[in-house]
């Protein structure tokens, strides 16, 4: 089975694959620095002292260190995850992500729709809170960010800019949706 660590490895290699993609995305919807927060991030994760880099560590860098409205939002996230792979490192991923949408829509307020990451993330949760596959819920997230680009942002800086960001996905919700193939493909 798979552990925390092995998928943030994985989802950092990703990341750093599709760092120019998310920072064009974020160029066209907002300000450009998306790939530089989740990027820089997920490195000063896998760089921090100590063996094990689960999420736990991750939710408390992203949440103390990383910019940008998605630093504390992918900080809240992790960090349920954690708490929940703690609990119980099978059922802890279903657990922890629902967790972690709860309390992302908590602070930042976005129903699905309103062209955020949770446009990917609830979708994912959805299948994963039925029972669905780690394979289910990355296609599930993957459909999920492919479909914000036909969304006007009611959230976050894409909000400024209204109908210009059309026939792009958002920034935010691809990253969701890499998470998402990372642990499919760690399993
Ligand atoms: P900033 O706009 O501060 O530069 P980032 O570039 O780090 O933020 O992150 C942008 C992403 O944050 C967006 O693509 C979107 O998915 C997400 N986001 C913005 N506001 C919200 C919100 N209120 N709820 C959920 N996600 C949000
Ligand atoms: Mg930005
Ligand atoms: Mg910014």
């Amino acid at each position: 089975m798979m552990t925390g660590s092995e998928v943030l490895r994985r989802y950092a290699a990703a990341v750093a694959d599709a760092h120019a993609e998310l920072t064009r995305l974020d160029q066209v919807s907002g300000d450009g620095d998306f790939g530089d927060n989740l990027r820089s991030g997920l490195e000063r994760v896998l760089a921090e002292p100590g063996e094990e880099h689960g999420f736990d560590v991750a939710g408390r860098i992203f949440l103390d260190e990383v910019g940008g409205t998605s630093g504390p939002l992918f900080g809240l996230l992790f960090s349920e995850l954690g708490r929940a792979l703690e609990e119980d490192p099978r059922a802890g991923w279903a657990a922890g992500a629902q967790a972690g949408l709860a309390a992302i829509q908590r602070v930042g307020e976005a129903e699905v729709g309103d062209r955020t990451l949770v446009d990917a993330l609830a979708p994912a949760v959805a299948e994963l809170v039925r029972g669905g596959t780690f394979e289910q819920a990355a296609r599930a997230a993957a459909e999920g960010a492919r479909g914000t680009a036909e969304l006007v942002a009611r959230r976050g800086r894409a909000s400024y800019v209204g109908d210009r960001a059309r026939g792009v996905p958002d920034p935010g919700a691809v990253g969701v949706a890499l998470l998402f193939q990372a642990l499919a493909e760690s399993s």
